[in-house]
């Protein structure tokens, strides 16, 4: 017996288990009056509504879906959802034209973050972040990478990192952890850069992998923060004791961070507002995953990243919030389709692509998730209306009308 039929949806999803690409990124599968059965939390057969409630007619649940959209649960691949306080006044300070040094000034930018999350408890960190998760999970999101970034020494980035692992198994949501110690230079080794470098190989790398509390290393790679020659030595590290390479590239200015996509197996470039011909072909080459992320540009006014550019060149595109205090501080994927839509040239299927199977890959999560096929964890969604088109089209509102995770339903957003 199974435990959970949905029927009578529309089914839309993109199929296997790595990144698609080029024209192949529009590819959507659609089954109208469709139906799917999971068992022990992962789909177990897709079909034709008709056909599946013959099989399962003695399923634990059955559920009518009335129409509505079944999509695969979005993934969001690139957050830095471990934090405490806000910055709505630096926010408004920027919008009234105040300079990054006068915001500094003021007591603002990621330095305040890091202030904040030195003194909040693991445990705080924690409760705050299983919090977030169910805004997460209200608005389809099943899965997100969450990387630690705001301790910047040892003792407070392994608090990060076992606030994750807290959070994890305290919420339906899932959590892939990145480790990324060199996400600025602390205050303290602003004069010795070097010698903070040194502590993240030699001291928090290895304690990070041997204790298990990350997956990924990421390193913020930009003019005045880390260069491209110590990005590549961390991450060499990193992957000396396992743990993947991801990059922060060309975001402010194109220094050859993306180059490095060449140099060593990295699974995903992230930001690439400012990605250069030479970058570009580092991606094509390499097949390394473009995480794009429209939150950052939109709200702090810049100009996109150009998705038709990499999408026409072959490169897989992946769609991520960058959920943070500082530039992007929203937990909406449906928000990040709408944007990536109207304001990136994509077209819908391609966002949709972007923001379920794609950005799976871009974690390395394309063999269990993003996508509803028979194998794959039971992580989907139904959204109020028949369509996946109504994501970008009814902006600005929640489409969602229920979560499921692992065959659960985890969030009814019309309850609240
Ligand atoms: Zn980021």
């Amino acid at each position: 017996m199974i435990d959970l039929l949905i029927i009578r949806s529309n089914i839309y999803t993109p199929k296997g288990t790595s990144a698609l690409k080029g024209r192949g990124t529009r590819k959507i599968h659609h089954i109208s009056d469709g139906a799917i059965g999971v068992k022990d939390g992962v789909i177990v057969d897709v079909g034709k509504t008709g056909e599946l409630f013959e099989k399962y007619r003695g399923a634990k649940e059955i559920v009518d879906a009335k129409g509505r959209a079944l999509l695969p649960g979005f993934v969001d691949p690139h957050t830095h959802a471990v934090f405490v306080g806000t910055r709505e006044n630096e926010f408004k300070m920027r919008l009234e034209g105040k300079t990054y040094m006068e915001i500094l000034n003021a007591g603002g930018g990621i330095l305040s973050t890091v202030k904040r999350v030195r003194e909040a408890s693991r445990e705080e960190l924690a409760k705050d972040l299983v919090e977030k998760a169910r805004t997460f999970l209200s608005y389809g999101t099943t899965t997100i990478e969450a990387k630690s970034g705001y301790g910047l020494d040892f003792e407070n980035e392994v608090k990060m990192l076992e606030a994750i692992k807290i959070a994890d198994k305290e919420s339906p949501l899932d959590f892939v952890p990145t480790f990324i110690g060199a996400h600025a230079v602390p205050l303290e080794f602003k004069s010795d850069k070097e010698k903070y470098i040194d502590i993240v190989i030699n001291e928090m790398i290895p304690y990070v992998a041997e204790n298990r509390l990350a997956e990924f290393i990421d390193v913020f790679c930009e003019e005045g923060v880390y260069t491209p020659d110590e990005t590549l030595k961390i991450l060499e590290a990193g992957l000396k004791y396992g743990l993947k390479p991801k990059i922060h590239s060309d975001e402010i200015k194109s220094i050859g961070c993306t180059d490095l996509a060449e140099k060593v197996k990295v699974y995903s470039c992230d930001h690439l507002l400012k990605l250069d011909s030479s970058g570009l072909d580092a991606l094509k080459k390499s097949g390394t995953m473009a995480t794009l992320l429209p939150g950052t540009a939109f709200s702090l006014k810049e100009g996109f990243a150009d998705a038709r550019r990499l999408i026409d060149n072959g490169v897989g595109v992946a769609l991520a919030t960058d959920f943070n205090p500082g530039s992007s501080y929203s937990e909406s994927m449906p928000s990040i389709i709408t944007l990536g839509v109207l304001l990136m040239d994509m077209l819908p299927e391609e966002a949709f692509v972007a923001s379920t199977l794609n950005a799976a890959c871009a974690i390395d999560r394309g063999k269990s998730i993003g996508s509803i096929e028979v194998g794959k964890q039971a992580d989907f969604i139904l959204l109020k209306e028949n369509s996946y088109l109504f994501i970008p089209y009814h902006y600005g509102v929640n489409p969602i009308f229920e979560t499921y995770k692992r065959g659960r339903r985890v969030a009814h957003p019309t309850d609240c």
